[in-house]
């Protein structure tokens, strides 16, 4: 599926070659030729070309958006999990099984962050299964160490490392991209620096809905007072809730993710006249669709919610 572009043209130039004693014999036999050849490309066409892109899948679609940018255009990559879903407890459907069998590489956050997804493309792949927080140092096994915009460099380094070491004819044009790319998410890092920086230091305290942000609070400053579900697809209890109610109590705002259903941290945060922003974490939303932004979101929705410039 994902050579269609590949087939296509390889069925096109084949067909001008194979196709001359077939003409007279009309339109319809021409066709099912075409079509042949394209299904039997697709099926496996497995001549070296130059229109041969390395195949590439990402659980997230932050890590794909990561392997886009250093493949570039020798690169189709492609997102296992969709858009929206709750990456802890999404369990992929069968019919992902073939995409994974047939990607040349497969990047994984790993630390159990896709822990069922991860578990079939380990058993499904046909090429290197690479785990991106691999060596990186890890808190309390917490997965989340692409919000940290000088860790997600470490991710980028690491998909350049490995698309070089599946396609070594491409090294020149990873490096090139992963440089520029690179360049770009350390401008982030120093601006989300620079900003968050301006946040009175009383008021950089975070209450989010699941505890994705230990990394970015580390490297920009804040602190993490509260969480309102502790572990994945948990529900918080009785005395988890009368524990929030205490720790929103004086902090300027409290941080809700679109892909959870956050009404009991909402319920809390109206009885303490507190207010709820957004703050992304192993999601896009509408208007973000990339790694850069979804940082851009979340800084601005933090400077907004507890103030600073
Ligand atoms: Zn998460």
């Amino acid at each position: 599926m994902l050579d269609l572009q590949g087939a296509g043209r390889n069925g096109g130039r084949r067909m001008t070659v194979t196709s001359r004693p077939w003409l007279r014999l009309g339109i319809i036999p021409l066709l099912v030729v075409a079509m042949a050849v394209a299904i039997a490309c697709a099926d496996g066409d497995d001549e070296p070309s130059d229109t041969d892109n390395v195949r590439v899948l990402a659980s997230l679609e932050i890590f794909a958006d990561m392997a886009s940018n250093v493949g570039g255009d020798r690169a189709t990559v492609a997102a296992l999990l969709p858009s929206g879903a709750d990456v802890h407890t999404y369990e992929l459907p069968p019919s992902r099984v073939a995409d994974v069998a047939r990607a040349d590489i497969i990047f994984l956050n790993g630390l159990a962050l896709e822990e069922q997804a991860g578990e079939i493309a380990r058993t499904n792949a046909s090429g290197p299964v690479i785990e991106l927080t691999e060596r990186l140092p890890v808190i309390d096994g917490n997965p989340h160490l692409w919000l940290d915009a000088g860790l997600a460099a470490r991710y980028v380094e690491r998909i350049r490392d490995e698309l070089t070491n599946i396609d070594p004819d491409g090294r020149t044009v990873y490096e090139a991209n992963a440089a520029a790319y690179l360049e770009e998410l350390e401008s982030l890092d120093l601006e989300m620096e620079r900003t968050i920086s301006t946040i009175p230091a009383k008021d950089r305290r975070l209450v989010t809905f699941h505890d994705a942000f230990v990394y970015l609070a580390q490297r920009y400053g804040l602190e993490i007072v509260a969480v309102v579900a502790p572990s994945p697809g948990q529900e918080p209890s009785a005395r988890d809730i009368g524990e929030l109610s205490d720790a929103i109590e004086g902090v300027p705002a409290v941080f809700k993710e679109p892909q959870f259903n956050a009404a009991v941290l909402e319920l809390v945060a109206e009885e303490q006249g507190v207010q709820v922003l957004n703050l992304l974490s192993d999601a896009y939303v509408d208007g973000v669709s990339t790694y850069v932004q979804l940082m851009r979101f979340n800084m601005n929705q933090l400077v907004e919610g507890l103030g600073g410039d």
